[in-house]
């Protein structure tokens, strides 16, 4: 069905060198900086403005009991003096902005990682890594672990993404970011923040006992693979596609399909609901499930080579072929996306029933809700 080895890697023409379709997978926004160019003034003002925003947000989505942050924490790194409020009591009144006696002692970076999409698959600009090639991840501050606790944080894109830019500095534009290295990512900040072991818990299949089981983030980290960049997709009508991991958006939109699938597990579980109420509620959620998955698939895809050697890019064109595709076509695609998006780091762990001594491989969920959920309770 697919062939990994297809000579496309040619078309790649270096680090930096986008696949093709690559350059414009959804209609870009009218402040985004065209790929390539460095940004100017006003586009850095609108980038200023535009984190502005997202910090209020930030302030928005926290707990209400939560405590509010006094100073928004800058990394070591980042050799720009740093904004302090002027309401800050151990500030001195000077007129000026001096470089902070602190600034040694802001947090480091906890480790590094290797990206599953290799160095090629952004434009240059997007991902900064070290001279080995890898990012450098720093632990969470109070304020991105409240934004981690805010009960539907991968729903908020917004969120997430400022999660993102304070601890993974690297990434310029994280919601470029392929679905696979944003589970690194928050892999690493796990690793960062709360040390190499993860405690999972996962229920037996057989005998329902509940188990509990750790899990050695260097060693997951330590077997990252770096895939293919991308697949092609043969289809029986004659139609190649060409398939990419999720990115940032489209992991969005797949939460929030998980999202819609556990509202339909628990009306189905609901006893105050007639057959009828269930019957119309499921027909809604599907609907909705269904324009989700056509998005997702949609948005998995970089082009589609016609029988003839022409190829579509356009986004909303391949939407609606999506749209209007076989149930069998689209399951096919579905897939192979899937795959991708798995690839990079191990997901399914041995676990051994305490109880039963029943075997079975339990999924690790990279969704931060439930990832950082319980770890600061240690
Ligand atoms: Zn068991």
């Amino acid at each position: 069905m697919t062939n990994p080895q297809a000579p496309r890697n040619k078309r790649f023409v270096g680090p930096g060198a986008m696949p093709p379709g690559w350059s414009a997978p959804l209609p870009p926004s009218p402040n985004e900086t065209p790929l390539g160019l460095p940004p100017t003034e006003e586009e850095l003002e609108a980038a200023a403005k535009l984190q502005d925003h997202m910090l209020e947000n930030l302030a928005k989505t926290s707990a209400p009991t939560a405590p509010q942050p006094q100073a928004i924490p800058t990394h070591a790194t980042n050799a720009k003096p740093i904004p302090l409020n002027h309401n800050y009591m151990t500030m001195p009144k000077t007129s000026h902005v001096r470089a902070n006696p602190l600034a040694g002692f802001f947090r480091k970076p906890g480790i590094s990682v290797k990206l599953p999409s290799g160095v090629g698959f952004y434009p240059q600009e997007m991902v900064e890594l070290t001279p080995t090639g890898e990012l450098e991840i720093f632990p969470l501050t109070l304020a991105d672990e409240l934004i981690l606790k805010t009960p539907d944080a991968l729903l908020n894109g917004a969120a997430l993404e400022q999660v993102v830019i304070s601890c993974a500095p690297g990434v310029k534009q994280p919601k470029r970011l392929l679905s696979p290295d944003l589970d690194v990512i928050l892999l690493g900040m796990r690793y960062a923040t709360y040390g190499n072991i993860l405690n999972v818990e996962s229920k037996c299949p057989k005998c329902g006992t509940e188990n509990s089981y750790s899990i050695n983030i260097q060693q997951c980290l330590d077997a990252v693979t770096v895939m293919e960049h991308v697949l092609e997709v043969h289809l029986d009508n004659g139609l190649r596609v060409i398939v990419q991991p999720f990115d940032f958006e489209a992991a969005i939109k797949a939460a929030a399909a998980g999202f819609e699938q556990a509202k339909m597990i628990q009306i189905l579980q609901r006893d105050d609901f007639s057959e009828q109420q269930k019957m119309i509620e499921l027909i809604k959620i599907t609907r909705k499930m269904s324009e989700l998955q056509a998005l997702l698939v949609a948005s998995g895809i970089q082009e589609v080579i016609l029988p003839d050697g022409s190829t579509v890019r356009d986004p909303q064109m391949i939407l609606e072929w999506v749209t209007n595709t076989s149930r069998g076509d689209l399951e096919l695609l579905e897939q192979e996306i899937k795959k991708l998006n798995m690839a990079g780091v191990p997901r399914e762990h041995e676990v051994k029933c305490t109880n039963c001594g029943n075997q079975w491989k339990a999924e690790l969920s990279y969704d931060p809700t439930s990832f950082f959920a319980k770890s600061s309770s240690k």
